[in-house]
């Protein structure tokens, strides 16, 4: 197969609705776009082309290493793709400081990567609400709603009460130190619900960008139509008791908030 440029995949971008100048949050795997010239780094380059000087490229850096400290230097964000990957280690891109790390390049990096709760991953005070509060659109390319954190900025602005148990480790006093805490989380996989619901508005543009599907949204819409639906039945997204144990813990959560 022929390798795809980086000026094939900027025009895929900008022809499938990518502001130039905007805030840009990208979910992806790699292995449905390629095959690309420059490989992840290609296509970071791609992104970026289409964004242009003034825009904002952010991806989701975190490390699901739970037992030990963040490292945010070193850590590495193997879950999220070889993109996602890739991106942390270029120069001139900047990394937040925690387990649920995002990294960014451009003129919003700073205020989006500005320090954020640990045990609040997803709620408007991290950079996901801040994309969100900078009206940024999300890019899924080479994946569906379930990849994107945006719908648990939406869980926490509607005020879902469920919560999973979850732990980390960070660095007190220079040791390693358990943290527990509590997470708005289920199995996510109805996540993908959230493209029927922007569908029949008209709130998703969809194209091909390589050999990748790709979906993009405004963070505002992903939230708007959330939100109402989660208001009308906050337990949408939890697959029935006995389905799985991520949805199970969610469900017994409400039981012990007095449901
Ligand atoms: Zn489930």
């Amino acid at each position: 197969m022929n390798l795809i440029s980086a000026e094939t995949l900027t025009r895929q971008l900008l022809d499938l609705g990518v502001q130039p100048g905007s805030v840009l949050l990208v979910h992806t795997s790699f292995s449905k776009v390629k095959p690309v010239e420059g490989g992840p780094a290609g296509l970071i380059a791609a992104l970026r082309a289409a964004l242009g000087p003034n825009g904002t490229l952010v991806m989701p850096s975190m490390s699901y290493d739970d037992d030990h400290p963040f490292d945010k230097s070193r850590s590495h964000c193997a879950e999220m793709g070889v993109v996602a990957d890739t991106f942390w280690r270029l120069p001139g891109v900047l990394r937040s400081d925690n387990n649920h790390a995002f990294a960014a390049l451009g003129p919003h990096a700073e205020r989006i990567l500005a320090p954020h709760p640990i045990d609040f991953p997803h709620g408007l005070d991290s950079p996901v609400g801040r994309v969100y509060e900078l009206d940024g659109q999300v890019l899924l390319l080479g994946v569906g709603h379930g990849a994107n954190t945006t719908i648990h900025l939406a869980e926490s602005m509607a005020g879902v009460r469920y919560r999973r148990d979850k732990y980390l480790t960070i660095l007190k006093d220079g040791k390693p130190t358990r943290l527990e805490y509590r997470e708005i989380d289920h199995c996510c996989r109805n996540f993908i619900l959230a493209e029927g619901w922007l569908e029949e508005r008209g709130l998703q543009r969809r194209g091909t960008v390589g050999n990748a599907e790709a979906r993009l949204v405004r963070s505002r819409d992903v939230v708007t139509v959330v939100v109402e639906r989660l208001k009308q039945n906050e337990t949408t997204f939890l697959h029935p008791k006995g389905f799985d144990e991520e949805c199970d813990d969610a469900w017994r959560s409400l039981e012990g908030s007095g449901r």
